[in-house]
């Protein structure tokens, strides 16, 4: 194992073709040598390709260099994030079991757990990130694994992973972690104990808005249930989209360099200014656990969020003053990315469950991309001005 940056880069399947570039293998199923082989392979006795739903040498690709970055042994790369989230759980828990699961959640994944899961008999509990160092009392005897986001979206609060990986191991859970806000270069959450990790490549990893993909990874040990679980369900990773994301791995430690240097620009300088309640970024001293954030992320990551005075109205001025920053749902796209949780994301949300997860309604989530960071300040700044 070389160093970050160069493990993304020079890990690579190889052909016997001496290209410089991976290939796109758009092939269904592979060959075999003889009846044998072909005995051998299904039994998992060699190694080998057979068909794209159980692997594929771009997906191969893509998983080896994430799980280099990540530290993790083995993984499994799927058709989007969300199909990676609900596999980590269905592959691993069964009826009867408990989840343990922060409440600042994605979405969807909040869906998953309190309308999806309880179908099959799989229940869960939230707990607050104000209050995890007190989530002793919310462990069941069947809780089975605890799932947790950090940074959460868009609350940017911090969870200790130390503390989840002592806690973890302390109640017998597996320990979950979706890593997609930080990715693998600000932080690796294997290190601090968890046993999986989770990720939505469609953000950061790809990293230019074009693909969808994720990845679970973990050790060999718990794979091999989550690795029945895909081959025999078939969430598998297109090879394009697959390919797509580890050409996208090559440049994320410059990428989120930039990033980050961005967020942490823009955060600064509008830090104090008197249209806003607020302004929270990790790596700024302000944030209530920027020690937290600074012990375990190698920087603050590329999400910051302001919150402008005068509730949504106001929000939603501001977002229709905006020339160049986009208003889409996405986020960690080389473009800079405004969205307002309170009106979209979160607003199936009640105005109390809003505030319970850090989002007051003049909240705004700001992606910050790869432009100058002139621009994107000014920008912002003019659709402060325009929007009072
Ligand atoms: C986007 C996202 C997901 C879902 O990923 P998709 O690729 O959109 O399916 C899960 N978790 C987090 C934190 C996300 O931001």
């Amino acid at each position: 194992m070389s160093h970050f940056e160069t493990d993304s880069i020079r890990i690579q399947q190889r052909s016997n073709q001496k290209e410089h570039s991976s290939p796109i293998y758009l092939s269904s199923s592979f060959t075999f040598d003889s009846a044998e082989e072909a005995r051998a392979m299904f039994a998992d006795e060699i190694p080998g390709n057979i068909y794209s739903r159980y692997a594929n040498p771009n997906s191969s690709d893509l998983i080896e260099k994430v799980c280099a970055a990540e530290g993790t042994e083995d993984g499994i790369a799927t058709a989007s994030g969300m199909a990676a989230m609900f596999g980590s759980i269905a592959a691993l828990l069964q009826q009867g079991d408990h989840v343990l699961a922060s409440r600042s959640l994605f979405g969807s994944t909040h869906q998953l757990l309190t309308r999806v899961f309880p179908k099959w008999g799989i229940s869960s509990t939230y707990g607050d990130i104000s209050d995890y160092l007190n989530w002793e009392k919310l462990v069941q005897p069947n809780t089975k694994m605890l799932f947790i986001e950090t940074p959460s979206n868009p609350g940017l609060e911090i969870i200790d992973l130390e503390w989840a990986g002592k806690f973890a191991a302390a109640h017998n859970l597996i320990l979950v972690v979706d890593n997609c806000f930080a990715t693998p270069y600000l932080q690796q959450p294997a290190k601090w104990g968890a046993h999986i990790v989770t990720h939505s490549a469609t953000k950061y990893i790809d990293g230019q808005g074009r693909v969808l993909g994720g990845l679970i990874l973990g050790s060999k040990e718990l794979m091999k249930e989550v690795h029945f679980f895909a081959r025999h369900t078939g969430p598998s990773i297109s090879p394009f989209n697959a390919w797509i994301l580890a050409k996208s791995m090559e440049t994320l430690a410059v990428r989120m360099d930039r990033h980050c240097e961005n967020a942490m620009k823009v955060a600064s300088y509008f830090e104090g200014n008197p249209e806003l309640e607020a302004v929270k970024y990790p790596f700024l001293a302000s944030h209530p656990q920027h020690d937290l954030a600074v012990k375990q992320m190698k920087a603050g990551g590329g999400i910051i969020t302001l919150t402008l005075k005068g509730g949504v109205a106001r929000a939603q001025r501001f977002i229709d003053q905006l020339q160049m920053i986009s208003v889409t749902a996405n986020l960690g796209d080389s473009r800079s990315i405004i969205t307002h949780p309170a009106s979209t994301t979160h607003s199936k949300l009640s105005a109390e469950e809003r505030a319970r997860v850090g989002i007051a309604d003049g909240l705004i989530r700001l992606s910050v991309g790869l432009e100058h960071y002139e621009d994107i300040l000014k920008d912002v700044e003019r659709a402060i001005e325009m929007s009072k």
